[in-house]
């Protein structure tokens, strides 16, 4: 019993992120007005309805790394700022490291961990720079380790509350990374509004993914074994 991910699923998950992104739009831009210069949550909102406006074409993807693909050159192209190239960077990563693997959960969260280390090559960032790396690699961690034995409703457990708890390491750190990093002692005490909006979308995504459902048991692979 897994949860299997494939491009049919997009267009809700999608949907899941957007809502979760709307419901606290206040909040993040209040976020990035405080460490950044506002737009994070405008930057994110444009992504997102780009993806929302896909959603058809990515559902009928031949499989799950083409719509990554896809997905990846649409944030690109439409989210701007440094946001924008990282989140194109993750998805266009992401395309790479499926292709041809079956997308059971534990390939999928190998080839995400894949996908944080590109992001964290483009941003030159690691943990503890209060950005959305801290939230994106304490998850990957977290899928890592509970995917290939946890229940899909504990993976799924997991992999949120790491979510959380990198997203909250951020409120008490220092920013080396983007524009925040200008506001040296005055950063601490505010959340980073991209480790925010990260783990907004991933509890969202993840939640949606347990009540989806494509909870099959068994994942057939992307493509044929026998090509
Ligand atoms: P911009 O900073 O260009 O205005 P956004 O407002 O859309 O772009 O996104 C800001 C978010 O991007 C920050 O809150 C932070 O999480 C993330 N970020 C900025 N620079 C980096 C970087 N070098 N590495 C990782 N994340 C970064
Ligand atoms: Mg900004």
């Amino acid at each position: 019993m897994g949860i299997c991910v494939t491009p049919t699923l997009l267009p809700e998950l999608i949907r899941a992120a957007s809502q979760a992104i709307e419901a606290h739009a206040e909040e993040v831009s209040a976020l990035d007005r405080a460490l950044g210069d506002g737009d994070h949550l405008v930057n994110l909102r444009r992504g997102l309805n780009a993806l929302l406006a896909q959603s058809a074409e990515l559902a009928q993807a031949p499989d799950l790394s083409t719509a990554f693909q896809k997905i990846g050159m649409t944030l690109m192209t439409t989210v701007g700022g440094a946001s924008g190239s990282l989140y194109g960077t993750l998805f266009i990563a992401l395309a790479k490291a499926v292709q041809g693997t079956p997308l059971k959960l534990d390939t999928f969260a190998q080839a995400f961990s894949q996908a944080v280390e590109a992001v964290k090559q483009r941003g030159k960032t690691q943990v503890g720079e209060k950005t959305l790396v801290d939230t994106l690699q304490p998850t990957a961690e977290a899928l890592l380790a509970a995917a290939p034995s946890a229940s899909p409703a504990e993976v799924v457990e997991k992999v949120k509350a790491a979510a959380v708890a990198g997203m909250e390491s951020t409120r008490d750190l220092l920013a080396t990374k983007g524009r925040a990093s200008y506001l040296g002692e005055r950063a601490r005490g505010i959340v980073d509004a991209g480790a925010r909006t990260a783990q907004l979308m991933i509890c969202a995504i993840a939640d949606a993914l347990l009540n989806t459902p494509s909870v099959a048991p068994e994942c057939k692979p992307e493509r044929p074994t026998n090509a």
